[in-house]
């Protein structure tokens, strides 16, 4: 296949319009590309920025010709785009990542086939399609967690179960979904790798960084982490890997955990990754502006950090002030000369719903963490 370049102007294409998409639209403007949105929702933050947001479902025929016709590649920024659009579009426009590498990461039962059949190290685990399943699981895999196999997110579609019986009770509550159930790890940590990679297998990691979860949901990111240089060298080894043998294209996010030492995937995402908004204001690019170099066909650019740094998420928990609903005082945040806030603009707070996060920069990693626990607690996130 030969080296594809969008050459500008041009229109890139996104599926999906969140904060990922809605900083891709910012990356690709400073490149000199105009971008537009698919997004179902009428508030889609990337397509209030964006040139055009076609306000339509994944499947709608008549956005997805607009779209084809229109623009010159396509990307997405949400894994549940339907494989079918993906492989609508890929026949008459470029569409990266590709729907085969997508799909895999849709499903977390593929996914696991996936890191099994290439012999990446992941966590024991069993497909749950019956209580039968359920009945004929291991031992070994309680206590466990018991996980729908799609649309899962920020620990939703997911629970803990000590035993046979609450896994039973637990999959009856899915109404019946496919299931996967995952044997329970002991984390030691846990650490993520986002990288680029070109059509021409061109791969730039980012730094590890290091997540800190809280009820399923990211709240810290260290980078670089503090693991064993050996720990990360592997972790950018695997997650290399993986991109070669997806054939990826675009920005990637691989999570892992740390286990009694030993490093195991837990999962992909086909698109830049919450653990990898460091890269912002703490690296020489930015993982959006990564992922438009890649699928552009543009060179890939430095990925290397100039700072340490940290960074919060902030859930929209904070605007709510017993039964009152108000405006978090972010004054209590500028007070912090290193630290960058990023409000993505949704228009209602609800709780566990990501509104922003903020970044601590600074050439001390001890000192960047203080101060970003400090800002942290100043803004009221709860422990
Ligand atoms: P999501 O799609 O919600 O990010 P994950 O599978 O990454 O789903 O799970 C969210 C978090 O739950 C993980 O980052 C980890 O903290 C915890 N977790 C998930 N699976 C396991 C497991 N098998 N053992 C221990 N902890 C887990
Ligand atoms: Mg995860």
């Amino acid at each position: 296949m030969s080296k594809h370049t969008t050459q500008r102007p041009a229109i890139l294409g996104m599926l999906g319009g969140g904060q990922l998409g809605r900083y891709f639209v910012t990356a690709a403007h400073e490149l000199g590309y105009q971008v537009w949105v698919l997004d179902p929702d009428a508030h889609s933050i990337a397509g209030q920025i964006a040139e055009r947001h076609l306000h339509a479902a994944y499947d709608d025929r008549a956005a997805l010709d607009e779209m084809a016709r229109e623009c010159s590649v396509i990307t997405t920024e949400f894994e549940n785009v339907p494989a079918e659009t993906l492989d609508y579009l890929a026949k008459s426009v470029p569409v990266r990542p590709a729907a085969a590498a997508v799909s895999v990461c849709q499903n977390r039962l593929s996914e696991k086939g996936f890191l099994r059949d290439n012999g990446l190290p992941h966590g024991p685990y069993a497909a749950v399609h019956s209580e039968a399943d359920i009945a004929a699981a291991g031992a070994d895999l309680f206590p466990g967690i018991l996980k729908v196999v799609r649309f899962g997110y920020d620990g939703k579609g997911q629970a803990v179960v000590e035993d046979r019986e609450a896994a039973v009770a637990a999959f009856r509550n899915f109404k019946g979904e496919t299931c996967i159930l995952e044997k329970k790890l002991t984390l030691d940590y846990e650490i993520s790798v986002v990288l680029a990679r070109d059509e021409e297998g061109n791969t730039r990691c980012f730094p590890v960084s290091e997540n800190i979860h809280r009820r399923g949901i990211l709240d810290i990111s260290i980078a670089p982490a503090r693991a064993a240089q050996c720990i990360r060298d592997s972790a950018m080894e695997y997650a290399e890997h993986i991109a070669a043998k997806l054939g990826y294209i675009g920005t990637l996010g691989v999570e892992f955990f740390v286990s009694h030492g030993q490093l195991v995937v837990n999962e992909m995402a086909p698109r830049p990754h919450n653990s990898g908004h460091y890269t912002l204001d703490a690296c020489v690019t930015s993982q959006f502006e990564q992922q438009a170099r890649a699928v552009c066909g543009l060179p890939l650019a430095e990925p290397r950090a100039h700072s340490a740094s940290v960074m919060v998420n902030i859930l929209g928990d904070i605007w709510f002030d017993g039964d009152t609903y108000r405006e978090p005082d972010w004054n209590l945040l500028h007070q912090y000369p290193n630290l960058k806030l990023h409000l993505y603009g949704k228009h209602e707070a609800r709780k566990g719903r990501k509104m922003g996060h903020f970044t601590v920069i600074g050439e001390d990693p001890a000192k960047v963490l203080e101060a970003a626990m400090a800002a942290r607690a100043a803004i009221g996130i709860a422990d």
